[in-house]
């Protein structure tokens, strides 16, 4: 295995961990797509068990290939070492039931993606894990929800749906000061826009089904740690609960990875011209990106992350069935969920992604009912202008408003609907 790394994360996500192929030389990396490895004889199968000697047994525990994209990516975000699975959610529940058992409390951030949010409220209760959801815009509340069992911080930043971005350095300080481990999702701006370790996270984690793979045809995850960290995942985690990634797809995600430097400037440029142009919309009412200099996460940007990645939310001057006209009258955006593909998608996480919330906690959470999230592609980004531009044109905007009556006159007679184009 070349041991090549280099301080610029451009290199690393060509050449980190890269197996030489010494049979025949191949420059793209070998697929090692087999499901386990012939042992010279008895002895040699039974060493391997034991951890007595080197090799593969079976590509549940361990795959060349694999490997090598473990290594890249623990290269990418400047941490030791990386264990692949099979989603970005079986990397989120390796990296809790790994480090929780019953009676344990962790804290995690009242907004994050649906399905981490099933897992925590749902699932986790069942093995008695407690967890309490908090507001972490103000770390305060973190100190605040720390209890003698507490073992772990959950958090992404910025936040699915709805853009808000997290002081890394602060939320990953209080972790330290009361002996807790800090989890940080980076499936939105990757490390090539923001590494958490360098924040102080303990556990990095992503859903390589986006940006790292960038492709849109592939579901998998990553989970980034020391290396005590990533064998205590591989072995408890992975080899026993099973979640591994397939080596066909860590392969397409290592194709992926080379480019995801140039694509992430392209979905930060894109995504900046759409939220600017989203912003001077008369009929958007609000635009969540943190590039925006409107944005509270406007000043994390810099020192914390590069720049502000390619999802945007927004609510328009609409109902929910307007919304709902809006988006089913796009050309270039397709419905879809996920993020981070070459394709622009569009979605609507009330009643899709963050649907597993029910109304009262999404609106706690503050993910409004409203909320459209968009991933900028790397389309022409006139285009993408041209397509939103469209739909949005033919929004009819509806204001209710009380005209002024005599006392006598029954109020809610007077309310008018105003239609303007
Ligand atoms: N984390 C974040 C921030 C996500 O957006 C998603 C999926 O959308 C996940 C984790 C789960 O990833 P996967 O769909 O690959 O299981």
């Amino acid at each position: 295995m070349t041991k090549y790394t280099s301080k610029h994360i451009e290199t690393n996500a060509i050449h980190a961990g890269r197996i030489n192929d010494e049979q025949f030389g191949s420059l793209a990396t070998p697929l090692y797509q087999t499901s386990t490895f012939i042992f010279d004889d008895a002895q040699q199968g039974g060493d391997r068990f034991a951890g007595e000697s080197e090799g593969y047994i079976y590509t549940r525990l361990g795959n060349p290939t694999t490997r090598q994209l473990e290594k890249r990516v623990a290269a990418m975000e400047g941490m030791d070492d990386a264990a692949a699975t099979a989603t970005g959610m079986a990397a989120v529940s390796a990296a809790l039931l790994t480090n929780l058992q019953s009676g344990d409390h962790m804290i995690s951030s009242k907004a994050v993606y649906g399905c981490s949010y099933a897992l925590m409220s749902h699932m986790l209760k069942k093995f008695n894990i407690e967890v309490s959801f908090v507001d972490m815009t103000n770390p305060e509340n973190i100190s605040a929800a720390v209890k003698e069992n507490t073992k772990l911080i959950f958090l992404e930043t910025p936040i699915n749906p709805n853009l808000v971005v997290l002081d890394l350095a602060s939320i990953c300080s209080i972790a330290k000061k009361h002996n807790l481990l800090s989890v940080v999702d980076n499936t939105f701006l990757t490390p090539v826009l923001q590494q958490p370790v360098k924040f102080g996270a303990d556990i990095v984690i992503h859903s390589a089904t986006k940006y790292l793979n960038g492709h849109g045809d592939v579901v998998a995850g990553i989970v980034c740690s020391s290396f005590e960290m990533i064998n205590e995942i591989k072995m408890t985690a992975l080899k026993d609960i099973g979640g591994t990634i397939s080596p066909h797809d860590a392969w397409l995600i290592m194709r992926g990875l080379k480019t995801l430097p140039i694509r992430m400037d392209r979905h930060c440029s894109n995504a900046q011209t759409v939220a600017e142009f989203l912003e001077s919309h008369p009929n958007v009412a609000t635009v969540y990106y943190p590039g925006l200099k409107s944005h509270p996460g406007n000043k994390f940007i810099g020192e914390q992350m590069k720049a502000a990645g390619g999802v945007i939310a927004f609510e328009l001057n609409t109902d929910l069935t307007g919304g709902s006209d809006f988006i089913n009258r796009m050309n270039l955006f397709s419905i879809a969920v996920s993020l981070g593909d070459a394709e622009s998608l569009i979605q609507h996480p009330a009643s899709m992604t963050h649907s597993p919330y029910t109304p009262e906690e999404r609106q706690d959470a503050g993910i409004s009912d409203s909320l459209i999230r968009i991933s900028v592609g790397l389309e022409n980004v006139e285009d993408l202008v041209t397509d939103l531009k469209q739909s949005l044109d033919l929004i009819k905007v509806k204001a209710v408003f009380n005209v002024k009556t005599p006392s006598s006159v029954d109020t809610d007679s007077s309310k008018q609907t105003v239609d303007t184009l």
